[in-house]
Protein backbone atom coordinates (compact mmCIF):
# COMPACT_ATOMS: atom_id res chain seq x y z
CA UNK A 1 0.00 0.00 0.00
CA UNK A 2 3.02 2.78 0.99
CA UNK A 3 4.49 1.72 -2.37
CA UNK A 4 1.43 2.15 -4.14
CA UNK A 5 1.51 5.48 -2.45
CA UNK A 6 4.85 6.77 -3.35
CA UNK A 7 4.27 5.51 -6.74
CA UNK A 8 0.87 7.82 -6.94
CA UNK A 9 2.62 10.74 -5.81
CA UNK A 10 5.80 10.28 -7.77
CA UNK A 11 3.19 10.08 -10.68
CA UNK A 12 1.61 13.52 -9.78
CA UNK A 13 4.79 15.20 -9.16
CA UNK A 14 5.87 14.20 -12.48
CA UNK A 15 2.93 15.82 -13.97
CA UNK A 16 2.72 18.61 -12.35
CA UNK A 17 6.54 19.39 -13.14
CA UNK A 18 4.99 19.28 -16.87
CA UNK A 19 2.71 20.97 -16.66
CA UNK A 20 4.48 23.80 -15.16
CA UNK A 21 7.50 23.48 -17.89
CA UNK A 22 5.24 23.47 -20.79
CA UNK A 23 2.28 25.43 -19.93
CA UNK A 24 2.01 29.30 -21.41
CA UNK A 25 1.08 31.88 -18.99
CA UNK A 26 -1.21 33.94 -21.63
CA UNK A 27 -3.43 33.13 -24.23
CA UNK A 28 -2.65 35.29 -27.39
CA UNK A 29 0.02 37.99 -28.49
CA UNK A 30 -0.91 41.31 -29.35
CA UNK A 31 1.77 42.38 -32.10
CA UNK A 32 1.24 46.08 -32.19
CA UNK A 33 2.32 48.52 -34.87
CA UNK A 34 2.55 52.28 -34.91
CA UNK A 35 3.02 54.92 -37.28
CA UNK A 36 5.93 57.36 -35.97
CA UNK A 37 3.93 60.51 -37.96
CA UNK A 38 0.99 60.41 -35.30
CA UNK A 39 3.23 59.54 -32.35
CA UNK A 40 5.74 62.91 -33.17
CA UNK A 41 1.99 64.72 -33.28
CA UNK A 42 1.51 63.56 -30.27
CA UNK A 43 3.76 63.79 -28.38
CA UNK A 44 5.10 67.38 -29.70
CA UNK A 45 9.00 66.77 -28.96
CA UNK A 46 9.36 62.79 -30.19
CA UNK A 47 12.98 62.51 -30.78
CA UNK A 48 14.81 60.34 -33.61
CA UNK A 49 17.12 57.47 -32.47
CA UNK A 50 20.80 58.64 -32.42
CA UNK A 51 21.28 56.40 -35.20
CA UNK A 52 18.95 58.49 -37.51
CA UNK A 53 15.41 59.68 -38.83
CA UNK A 54 13.67 56.57 -38.80
CA UNK A 55 12.51 55.00 -42.13
CA UNK A 56 8.60 56.30 -43.43
CA UNK A 57 6.98 53.25 -42.16
CA UNK A 58 4.90 51.22 -39.46
CA UNK A 59 7.34 50.52 -36.69
CA UNK A 60 7.01 47.77 -33.65
CA UNK A 61 5.92 48.90 -30.67
CA UNK A 62 5.70 46.00 -29.25
CA UNK A 63 5.06 42.14 -28.99
CA UNK A 64 2.63 41.76 -25.49
CA UNK A 65 1.31 38.52 -24.29
CA UNK A 66 -2.34 38.84 -23.16
CA UNK A 67 -5.15 36.86 -21.94
CA UNK A 68 -8.76 36.39 -23.28
CA UNK A 69 -9.95 38.52 -20.56
CA UNK A 70 -8.40 41.48 -21.54
CA UNK A 71 -5.84 41.59 -18.66
CA UNK A 72 -2.19 40.84 -19.45
CA UNK A 73 1.00 40.07 -17.50
CA UNK A 74 4.06 42.41 -16.94
CA UNK A 75 7.14 42.13 -15.89
CA UNK A 76 7.09 38.32 -14.72
CA UNK A 77 11.14 37.56 -14.90
CA UNK A 78 13.41 39.87 -12.67
CA UNK A 79 15.95 37.47 -13.14
CA UNK A 80 15.84 37.22 -16.85
CA UNK A 81 16.66 40.86 -17.69
CA UNK A 82 17.47 42.37 -21.31
CA UNK A 83 20.67 41.07 -22.68
CA UNK A 84 21.61 42.72 -26.36
CA UNK A 85 24.80 40.05 -25.76
CA UNK A 86 21.63 37.53 -26.72
CA UNK A 87 19.94 39.59 -29.73
CA UNK A 88 23.39 41.63 -31.28
CA UNK A 89 22.70 39.22 -34.95
CA UNK A 90 19.43 41.54 -34.41
CA UNK A 91 20.09 44.80 -33.61
CA UNK A 92 20.11 46.26 -37.24
CA UNK A 93 17.11 45.02 -38.01
CA UNK A 94 15.80 46.66 -34.79
CA UNK A 95 17.28 49.67 -35.48
CA UNK A 96 15.41 49.44 -38.55
CA UNK A 97 12.22 47.93 -37.53
CA UNK A 98 11.59 49.41 -34.23
CA UNK A 99 12.78 52.31 -33.71
CA UNK A 100 12.92 54.43 -29.95
CA UNK A 101 10.93 57.70 -30.99
CA UNK A 102 11.25 58.81 -27.39
CA UNK A 103 13.25 61.38 -25.39
CA UNK A 104 15.70 62.56 -25.45
CA UNK A 105 17.16 60.61 -28.13
CA UNK A 106 18.58 57.08 -27.60
CA UNK A 107 20.09 54.11 -29.49
CA UNK A 108 16.96 52.05 -28.46
CA UNK A 109 18.02 50.23 -25.73
CA UNK A 110 16.04 51.24 -23.09
CA UNK A 111 12.84 51.53 -25.47
CA UNK A 112 13.61 46.97 -26.87
CA UNK A 113 14.88 46.39 -22.46
CA UNK A 114 11.32 48.00 -21.53
CA UNK A 115 9.39 46.01 -24.01
CA UNK A 116 11.20 42.74 -23.30
CA UNK A 117 11.69 43.33 -19.31
CA UNK A 118 7.44 44.25 -19.27
CA UNK A 119 6.00 41.98 -21.89
CA UNK A 120 9.06 39.26 -23.27
CA UNK A 121 9.81 38.04 -19.76
CA UNK A 122 5.83 36.61 -19.74
CA UNK A 123 6.15 34.62 -22.36
CA UNK A 124 9.48 33.39 -21.51
CA UNK A 125 8.25 29.61 -21.42
CA UNK A 126 7.71 29.83 -25.41
CA UNK A 127 9.78 32.19 -26.57
CA UNK A 128 13.56 32.59 -25.81
CA UNK A 129 14.34 36.78 -25.92
CA UNK A 130 16.41 35.84 -29.45
CA UNK A 131 12.99 34.17 -30.58
CA UNK A 132 10.85 36.54 -28.49
CA UNK A 133 13.04 39.90 -30.98
CA UNK A 134 13.12 37.33 -34.02
CA UNK A 135 9.06 36.63 -33.37
CA UNK A 136 8.41 40.51 -33.42
CA UNK A 137 10.49 41.26 -36.24
CA UNK A 138 8.96 38.18 -38.39
CA UNK A 139 5.38 39.33 -37.77
CA UNK A 140 6.11 42.81 -38.73
CA UNK A 141 7.82 41.79 -42.18
CA UNK A 142 5.05 39.27 -42.66
CA UNK A 143 2.28 41.59 -42.53
CA UNK A 144 3.96 44.71 -44.09
CA UNK A 145 1.32 47.24 -43.20
CA UNK A 146 2.55 50.34 -45.00
CA UNK A 147 2.38 48.39 -48.53
CA UNK A 148 -0.93 47.06 -47.85
CA UNK A 149 -2.24 50.12 -47.59
CA UNK A 150 -0.50 51.98 -50.14
CA UNK A 151 -1.99 49.01 -52.30
CA UNK A 152 -5.37 50.01 -51.02
CA UNK A 153 -4.60 53.49 -52.15
CA UNK A 154 -4.79 54.45 -48.43
CA UNK A 155 -1.24 57.08 -48.00
CA UNK A 156 0.33 58.44 -45.94
CA UNK A 157 0.44 62.27 -47.06
CA UNK A 158 -2.36 63.88 -45.06
CA UNK A 159 -5.11 62.50 -46.49
CA UNK A 160 -8.26 61.18 -44.34
CA UNK A 161 -9.81 57.69 -45.27
CA UNK A 162 -12.24 56.00 -43.54
CA UNK A 163 -11.72 53.14 -40.20
CA UNK A 164 -13.77 50.32 -42.63
CA UNK A 165 -11.53 50.94 -45.73
CA UNK A 166 -8.01 50.99 -43.33
CA UNK A 167 -9.07 47.84 -41.25
CA UNK A 168 -10.51 46.04 -44.74
CA UNK A 169 -7.06 46.83 -46.64
CA UNK A 170 -5.28 45.32 -43.31
CA UNK A 171 -8.03 42.25 -42.62
CA UNK A 172 -7.50 41.34 -46.47
CA UNK A 173 -3.92 41.18 -46.23
CA UNK A 174 -3.72 39.40 -42.96
CA UNK A 175 -6.75 37.13 -42.95
CA UNK A 176 -8.41 38.63 -39.58
CA UNK A 177 -9.73 41.96 -38.49
CA UNK A 178 -7.18 44.24 -36.96
CA UNK A 179 -7.85 46.65 -33.71
CA UNK A 180 -6.75 49.88 -34.61
CA UNK A 181 -5.66 52.92 -32.43
CA UNK A 182 -6.35 56.80 -33.12
CA UNK A 183 -3.98 59.96 -31.33
CA UNK A 184 -5.71 63.40 -31.42
CA UNK A 185 -3.56 65.42 -33.47
CA UNK A 186 -3.15 69.16 -32.11
CA UNK A 187 -4.99 70.32 -34.98
CA UNK A 188 -8.04 67.84 -33.22
CA UNK A 189 -8.24 65.49 -36.41
CA UNK A 190 -8.10 61.92 -35.40
CA UNK A 191 -4.66 60.54 -36.95
CA UNK A 192 -4.29 56.63 -37.47
CA UNK A 193 -1.86 55.48 -34.58
CA UNK A 194 -1.23 51.91 -33.57
CA UNK A 195 -2.74 48.80 -35.39
CA UNK A 196 -2.67 45.21 -33.67
CA UNK A 197 -3.03 41.75 -34.71
CA UNK A 198 -3.24 38.66 -32.78
CA UNK A 199 -0.23 35.91 -33.19
CA UNK A 200 -0.76 32.40 -31.34
CA UNK A 201 1.20 31.60 -28.13
CA UNK A 202 3.84 30.47 -30.83
CA UNK A 203 4.41 33.56 -31.92
CA UNK A 204 4.69 32.76 -35.48
CA UNK A 205 0.83 32.27 -36.71
CA UNK A 206 -1.61 35.00 -37.05
CA UNK A 207 -5.09 34.31 -35.73
CA UNK A 208 -8.26 36.40 -35.22
CA UNK A 209 -8.18 38.63 -32.19
CA UNK A 210 -9.38 37.13 -28.74
CA UNK A 211 -10.32 40.21 -28.19
CA UNK A 212 -10.11 43.80 -29.81
CA UNK A 213 -8.15 46.73 -27.85
CA UNK A 214 -9.89 49.65 -26.91
CA UNK A 215 -10.63 51.74 -30.00
CA UNK A 216 -10.74 55.60 -29.80
CA UNK A 217 -11.00 56.26 -33.77
CA UNK A 218 -14.03 58.01 -34.96
CA UNK A 219 -15.07 57.32 -38.96
CA UNK A 220 -12.80 59.19 -40.70
CA UNK A 221 -9.13 58.92 -40.11
CA UNK A 222 -5.90 61.17 -41.38
CA UNK A 223 -2.80 59.30 -42.19
CA UNK A 224 -0.54 62.09 -41.69
CA UNK A 225 2.88 62.04 -43.37
CA UNK A 226 6.28 61.46 -41.36
P1 LIG B 1 4.19 49.63 -22.99
O1 LIG B 1 4.66 49.88 -21.57
O2 LIG B 1 4.89 48.52 -23.68
O3 LIG B 1 2.69 49.54 -23.07
O4 LIG B 1 4.59 50.91 -23.80
C1 LIG B 1 4.19 52.16 -23.40
C2 LIG B 1 5.38 53.03 -23.27
O5 LIG B 1 6.15 52.96 -24.45
C3 LIG B 1 5.03 54.48 -23.07
O6 LIG B 1 5.91 55.03 -22.10
C4 LIG B 1 5.28 55.09 -24.43
O7 LIG B 1 5.60 56.46 -24.35
C5 LIG B 1 6.44 54.26 -24.89
N1 LIG B 1 6.59 54.22 -26.34
C6 LIG B 1 5.66 53.95 -27.25
N2 LIG B 1 6.17 54.00 -28.47
C7 LIG B 1 7.48 54.29 -28.33
C8 LIG B 1 8.54 54.47 -29.23
N3 LIG B 1 8.40 54.35 -30.55
N4 LIG B 1 9.75 54.76 -28.71
C9 LIG B 1 9.94 54.87 -27.38
N5 LIG B 1 8.98 54.71 -26.48
C10 LIG B 1 7.75 54.43 -26.95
Amino acid sequence: MKSNNSFFIMLLTIRCLTLVCVSQDFDFFYLVQQWPGSFCNIQRNCCYPTTGKPAADFGIHGLWPNYNNGSHPSNCDPDNPYDESKISDLIILMQNNWPTLACPSGNGTKFWAHEWNKHGTCSESVLSQHQYFKAALDGKKAVDLLQTLEKADIKPNGTSYSLNQIRKAIEDAVGFPPGIQCTVAPSGNRQLYQVYVCVDTSGKKFIRCPLMPKEKCGPSIEFPSF
